[in-house]
């Protein structure tokens, strides 16, 4: 008997179109098998997708070419995920749904798949899966203790709702993370662990692999190899992996026996998509956990005012870790005044006065300290003291930033990098100097401060190169450092034992951004600097966190001196609501490009008339469209125009109906390069 299937393929006809399409089976194939199909004259793979409702078309339908079922079909829950993500996120579902597949997955047909199966199966003899070597395991304390009770609990109430884990740094989050992903693995489930990265902290793989029987923990990250990341998919699809640690793209892993998902540092920006489907992770995950009726436990020191908001109101339930473990004390917070500096010619000094004296006492003592400052280079700007020249961008809306150890000049946004020039290329000038700090001038400055100081810097820069994080972090757990300067990826999770002070000496750049959640950021990434600080309880002498600032009265550093993340997020909260943003009101971008910038805009302006009559039966606002801050990368031209709706559901019909009318605008728009709905944008 054979009947029509529908089947789902990547195809861009069809983006934000469904992506459906109808082949005919010989027999019954279950939803979620993966089949090769004819589309054109290519053969592409697609997924047997449940019968929509829907009249099936006259024309001849051509035959499935093949069906991979070697392995099991993707679980009716997974394509449930995916129905949710390609609707709330505006994309293709083929599109998507294809494109979360390891590509290598894509490209086989079904003798090389099973012939792959047969390969993974005989790597993993039983005798391989013998269990880790047993760790001592620590114990509990009474805050762990009453979360892993409010994690098992919920793993037997269907409509629990999703906990936060509000710990402090070094509260022993990650601890009640593993204990609750290996109470799952007694009940014959997998876990899922969300990160906003791994690479960054190999500790933390290290204790994750330490903890569970060989083989049974996968790293899923979009720094394995094609190979590597079809065999870490199928170990999970398969059910032969019981933990998955991974970065936003893991959200999709297949795991048939889901028992728990975990959201480290869930506040991270990281955790949204920044391109294609402009999904987030984060969301997906408590989404996912809501449709498998399994825990979800959202961790942060700093959760996000998304997050929190919930908690207030009854949404997400909280499961607070007060104290750090064995009672080690949070830095105490010295926020310095620059404007007590007395006045002199030329620029303010690296380091305060004060400042200067405290790392050397640290370093005298043989302690470790840690400087701060989010932003890579020697300086950001090169400019011409005699005519005022700067070092722009030709093809970026951005000053290209100098790297002195190569000298370069190099735009960390579309990649142009020239020689830096001997003289000015406006008037010849012989003399041009910096402006303006970055790491690696810093890291400079630092070795004429403290002379003899071991200093190492931790920058996107300095850890480029194979095994260079690896060892940099090794030299700082080995006390071979002693004073690390580092972006924020020195602020991450890592679990330093020997730093004593931290210092951010140029946190003022993020208070007066345009982007509403700067603060939060800047509030988030200075928390989490702190909390690199004083983590060993046996520690004697008591850590600090240094800002150096020009605004100390700041509400930001209030807050921050007090550890008081409560208060903070409440006064934000309260001017978010008065001012009509999320979490209380709901947002969307429409962003478009171009070479020509008048392009983009005329295509955000036709967007916005077809969408008059819509918008404001569904009582959606859209704003004027105006250029993002970055207006011009890579000499393309952006414009951006704001949707907002007071309730999530209008915003998301609305949306739903205005994209087909968005798809036909496009055809009249011919030199648009690019245009993407972004639903709960990041960045504003
Ligand atoms: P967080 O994730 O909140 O920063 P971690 O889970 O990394 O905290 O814990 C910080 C350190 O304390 C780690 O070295 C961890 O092994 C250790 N630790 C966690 N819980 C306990 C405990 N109950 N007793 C002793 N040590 C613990
Ligand atoms: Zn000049
Ligand atoms: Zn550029």
């Amino acid at each position: 008997m054979t009947g029509p299937v529908a089947v789902v393929v990547d195809t861009p006809q069809h983006a934000g179109l469904g992506g459906a399409l109808d082949y005919l089976s010989e027999q019954t194939l279950a939803p979620g098998t993966l089949v090769r199909v004819p589309l054109g004259r290519r053969e592409v793979a697609g997924i047997v997708w449940p019968h929509a409702t829907r009249p099936v078309p006259e024309v001849v339908l051509r035959p499935i070419a093949q069906q991979l079922d070697a392995m099991p079909a993707l679980a009716p829950q997974w394509l449930s995920l995916l129905e949710f993500a390609a609707g709330y996120y505006q994309r293709g579902l083929g599109e998507l749904a294809l494109a979360v597949l390891p590509p290598e997955l894509r490209k086989l047909d079904a003798s090389q798949l099973a012939q792959r199966l047969r390969r993974l199966h005989k790597k993993l003899r039983p005798a391989d899966d013998a269990a880790a070597a047993p760790v001592a395991l620590p114990t509990l304390n009474d805050e762990q203790t009453a979360a892993l009770v409010a994690i098992d609990a919920a793993a037997v109430d269907p409509h629990a709702p999703p906990l936060l884990l509000h710990g402090v740094t070094g509260s022993g989050k990650t601890e009640v993370y593993l204990r609750a992903a290996a109470r799952a693995l007694e009940r014959r489930r997998q876990a899922l662990m969300l990160v906003p990265e791994i690479n960054l902290t190999p500790q933390l793989l290290a204790r994750v692999m330490a903890r569970f029987p060989a083989q049974r923990v996968v790293a899923l990250h979009s720094a394995l190899t094609p190979a590597q990341r079809l065999q870490t998919w199928l170990l999970a699809h398969l059910g032969l992996a019981d933990v998955v640690l991974g970065t936003r793209l893991a959200v999709f892993a297949s795991m048939p026996r889901l028992g728990l998902v975990v959201v480290d540092e869930e506040h991270d920006a990281s955790y949204k998509q920044q391109e294609g489907a402009r999904y987030s992770a984060r969301d997906l995950a408590i989404y996912r956990a809501h449709l498998e009726r399994v825990p979800v436990l959202l961790g942060s020191a700093t959760p996000s005012l998304e997050t929190w908001h919930h908690v207030l109101s009854g949404r997400y339930r909280r499961l607070a870790l007060e104290r750090r473990i064995g009672g080690a004390a949070l830095p105490r917070v010295r926020v310095f005044d620059m404007g007590r500096l007395p006045r002199v010619q030329g620029p303010p000094p690296v380091l305060a006065p004060p400042l200067l004296e405290a790392l050397r006492e640290r370093l005298a003592r043989g302690e470790q300290s840690l400087v701060f400052l989010n932003r890579r280079g020697y300086a950001p700007v090169l400019h011409c003291t005699a005519c005022g020249w700067k070092s722009a961008c030709a093809h970026c809306t951005a000053w290209r930033v100098f790297h002195k150890h190569d000298r370069t000049l190099r735009c960390h946004h579309c990649g142009f990098t020239e020689r830096v020039p001997r003289a000015c290329p406006e008037c010849g000038n012989l003399d041009i100097a910096p402006l303006g700090r970055g790491t690696e001038r810093l890291e400079e400055q630092l070795g004429e401060l403290l002379p003899g100081a071991r200093i190492a810097r931790f920058d996107a820069d300095a850890t480029r190169g194979k095994g260079n994080l690896e060892r940099t972090l090794a030299a700082v757990h080995a006390g071979e450092i002693d004073v690390l300067v580092g972006t924020q990826m020195v602020t991450k999770g890592h679990d330093f034992r020997r730093i004593t002070l931290v210092a951010a000496v140029n946190p003022d750049a993020a208070l007066f951004s345009s982007d509403f959640r700067a603060p939060e950021r800047q509030f988030a990434l200075l928390l989490q600097a702190a909390g690199r600080a004083g983590r060993d309880a046996a520690a004697t002498t008591p850590s600090e966190m240094w800002i150096q600032t020009w605004h100390p009265q700041h509400a930001l550093f209030a807050a921050l001196r007090e550890h008081d993340y409560a208060r903070f997020a409440g006064s934000q909260l309260d001017e978010r609501r008065s001012a009509g943003l999320p979490p209380f009101a709901h947002l969307a971008l429409l962003r478009a490009e171009a070479r020509d910038a008048a392009v983009a805009q005329a295509f955000l302006r036709a967007g916005a008339e077809t969408a008059a009559t819509m918008a404001e039966a569904e009582g959606v606002m859209i704003y004027p469209p105006v250029p993002p801050t970055m207006q011009r990368v890579a000499g393309i031209e952006r414009m951006q125009m704001l949707v907002e709706s007071s309730a999530r559901v209008r915003l998301q019909r609305f949306l739903s109906a205005w994209l087909p009318k968005l798809h036909e605008v496009r055809f009249a728009h011919k030199g648009l390069a690019r245009w993407a709905v972004d639903v709960d944008p990041q960045a504003i």
